[in-house]
């Protein structure tokens, strides 16, 4: 007897060993969709009929199964907490039911057993882990928690403690990790997988290895007596919720599910978490951080589809050494790409590689890289001042000081230095590149690619298209960006780009609170608290405050009519006074450099001195107000990248801003929020303000999303 679904089918060979196969049709990886969950309920009797005298569950992907499909979680938040609690219910059963099958099991993992994927192998008694294999329950990432018994399998296969840790950070844990704490009972070659499950399955079956004792531990309550469990809980419970912060509880929802249930057994505790599953599903964060994994995916897909058919970069020129080209060149060569890194200045040079071989030990001491490839990464930047082998690159990345006279030379030279098919591009953050690629021999080949500083720390990179620029060029540069563990998102030339362009707004918000004679440190504390990791200020004296001052003057030219300010801001008080922010050590804030290298960020009064004269007025304000004078001309700006096609989607948008700024995830983005508070209430908000012109005037595509309540999503 056998079975053959759309998801998994199942097999059975002469000698009674079933084999569940999952085999996702027509996907290059498995994930337990609503069908696959259908075809687990069907194929249960079937096992059940076949006298089977073991089962062994496998993939026939490269990887077991990924979890659960995210892409059906929005339709299921939108279910009442009593019908999201009888939905989980029911896999949780049906999973119980094949824990319960009267023989032994095993799953053979190849690759990823993720969430659900994970959750249907704690069925089993036995796991057998590929080499390079990872494990884990990822849930709370997202904003939830394991609903199909993983926090219940989990906790009493490896412990409490263990389980806590592995659920509430989210944890991928290796093949040797998870064997050592009790998740695995296994870890063999790859192509050795099969074998070694069957192997095992037979040791069960023939009495060899005691499968139901394994399964009873499973099932019932934890070892733990009242005090141990109130211990081990409530100091979890405390660590993970000062970790995950107020603004993400799925975290603390878990342990506290586990808690509950630590005493029961198997079915009593899955009701505890079912009922904690359903209240993550409530939260706040939940929609918005599932967003997030989808707009991750959705920019995935972006990419692939634009570098189809666009060969990889196999060799990369630098030109500047300074923190950008050197963040570029280290980025570019530990991530496997070879690169030469140009500068005029020798000394420029040696800063590069002294600052590559620092991060670079910094990953040897924390046992992430041994010496050998960390000397083989150094060996692939090549620090010049010639452009000597400029022939042999495939694309050139120009990170010179930000000058555009400057610029330009330097590309009338590089041209004629490199291949008429390599790609130039410019790391430039407030020059148009339109403009740039006036006078190139080739300007199609011309493009931007605008990363953040810190370059390894930063995962955007704006892809920026110019007015001449093909499309061959923008692949290649996706390609590129892709292949330094980059995210890449393509933006139309506009000044500031898509992310500067939308956070000058916000600064501006920021310098009309201060001329009221609000205080900063103030202003900082409630968009911390609103979710930012920096307030305004501090963000001003890390970004660099002539750097903000001159980007300032820029957006300013482009958009006039929003972002010139007719009296000094604060910014150019502080650029008067040489408080250029951390790299001076004083900017709002002054900073010492603690014992671990690290700036110390503390507030001298003397400041507020400064500040008065442009703090003219002293208004009375609230938290909420502070917070929409800040958040409104952002996503006004927002809409305007979207409605001016500088990127194609709101998705862009929000994950331009969260990667490239920090926006706050669990808000998932500026446009997002803007659904989220709702388009008529944000109208009504910003007309308070009007009195400060068209920095809080919505465009008329938002004040008929207003009117007909519609949304960006
Ligand atoms: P930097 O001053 O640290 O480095 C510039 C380097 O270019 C210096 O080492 C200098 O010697 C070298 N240089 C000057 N002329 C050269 C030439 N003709 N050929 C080769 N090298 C030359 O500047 P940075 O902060 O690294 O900025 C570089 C570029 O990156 C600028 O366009 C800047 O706008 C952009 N950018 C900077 C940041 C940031 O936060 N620093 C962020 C994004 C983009």
């Amino acid at each position: 007897m056998s079975y053959e679904g759309t998801t998994l089918r199942l097999e059975v060979t002469s000698d009674g060993i079933g084999k569940l196969i999952f085999d996702l049709k027509d996907q290059s990886a498995n994930v337990l969709n609503a069908q696959a969950v259908k075809e687990l309920e069907e194929v249960l009797p079937v096992i059940k009929k076949a006298n089977l005298k073991g089962l062994i569950m496998t993939s026939a992907k490269d990887a077991f199964v990924l979890g659960a499909d995210v892409t059906e979680f929005l339709t299921h938040f939108k279910k009442s907490e009593e019908e999201m609690l009888q939905w989980i219910t029911k896999t949780q059963t049906l999973f119980s039911e094949y824990e319960d099958l009267p023989f032994p099991k095993v799953a053979a993992i190849a690759g990823f057993a993720l969430g659900g994927g994970l959750e249907v192998a704690l069925t089993t008694e036995y796991r057998v882990l590929g080499s390079k294999t990872k494990i884990g329950l990822p849930e709370t990432k997202l904003g939830i928690m394991p609903g199909w018994g993983g926090t219940v399998r989990l906790s009493r296969l490896i412990g409490a403690d263990h389980a806590m840790e592995w659920i509430a950070a989210g944890k991928y844990v290796r093949a040797e990790e998870a064997m050592k704490y009790g998740a695995a009972d296994a870890v063999v070659a790859e192509d050795k997988l099969e074998t070694a499950a069957l192997i095992l399955l037979n040791r069960a079956i023939n009495g060899e290895l005691n499968w139901e004792a394994k399964r009873e531990y499973k099932k019932r309550a934890l070892k733990l007596d009242k005090v141990e469990s109130m211990m081990s809980f409530e100091g979890g419970k405390a660590f993970i919720g000062a970790t995950a912060g107020p603004h993400y509880p799925a975290p603390v929802i878990a342990v506290e599910s586990m808690q509950a249930g630590a005493r029961l057994t198997r079915d009593e505790a899955m009701l505890c978490e079912a009922r904690a599953f359903a209240k993550c599903t409530k939260t706040a964060a939940a929609p918005h951080l599932v967003q997030v994994f989808l707009g991750d995916q959705y920019l995935k897909k972006v990419s692939r589809k634009i570098t189809k058919e666009t060969k990889k970069v196999s060799r990369v020129g630098v030109l500047g050494a300074g923190i950008m080209g050197g963040g570029i060149a280290y980025q570019t060569a530990s991530t496997g790409t070879p690169s030469l890194m140009k500068d005029i200045k020798p000394e420029q040079l040696e800063l590069g590689m002294t600052e590559a071989t620092k991060l670079l030990n910094k990953l040897v001491s924390r046992g992430k890289m041994d010496t050998a490839k960390m000397s083989g990464v150094l060996a692939s930047i090549t620090p010049t001042l010639s452009y000597g082998d400029f022939k042999s690159v495939d694309l050139v990345v120009e990170a010179v000081v930000e000058n555009e006279k400057v610029k330009k030379a330097v590309f009338a030279e590089m041209e004629d230095q490199i291949r008429e098919d390599a790609v130039l591009a410019s790391n430039t953050s407030t020059i148009s590149i339109t403009r740039l690629a006036e006078g190139l021999k080739r300007p199609e080949n011309f493009c931007g690619v605008h990363f953040f500083n810190p370059v390894h720390r930063m995962p955007l990179v704006e892809i920026i298209r110019g007015k001449k620029t093909s499309e061959e060029t923008i692949a290649k540069a996706v390609q590129y960006a892709n292949q330094i563990g980059k995210t890449p998102i393509v933006v139309n030339d506009c000044p500031g780009f898509l992310v500067n362009r939308i956070l000058f707004p916000y600064f501006n918000g920021f310098a009309h609170l201060i001329n009221d004679g609000v205080d900063f440190k103030r202003i900082d504390k409630v968009m911390e608290k609103f979710g930012w990791p920096m307030g305004p200020a501090y963000l001003l004296d890390v970004v660099g405050i002539d750097t903000a001052c001159h980007a300032s003057k820029i957006m300013a030219e482009g958009f006039p009519d929003r972002m010139s300010f007719a009296d000094k801001t604060v910014m150019e008080v502080m650029y008067e006074n040489n408080r250029y922010g951390q790299k001076n050590g004083k900017g709002f804030y002054e900073y010492t450099i603690d014992r671990k290298g690290k700036p110390k960020k503390e507030l001298n009064e003397e400041v507020y001195a400064l500040i008065k004269p442009v703090a003219k007025k002293s208004i009375e304000i609230s938290d909420e107000e502070i917070v929409s004078r800040m958040m409104i001309p952002m996503i006004i700006e927002a809409s305007r990248c979207l409605e001016e096609k500088i990127v194609n989607t709101a998705t862009e948008v929000d994950m331009g801003l969260l990667l490239g700024l920090g926006f706050p995830p669990f808000r998932t983005g500026p446009l997002k929020y803007a659904d989220t508070i709702g388009l008529k209430s944000l109208s009504e908000q910003a007309k308070k303000f009007a009195d400060y012109g068209a920095l809080y005037t919505l465009t008329p595509f938002m004040e008929d999303l207003a009117k007909n309540t519609k949304t960006y999503y």
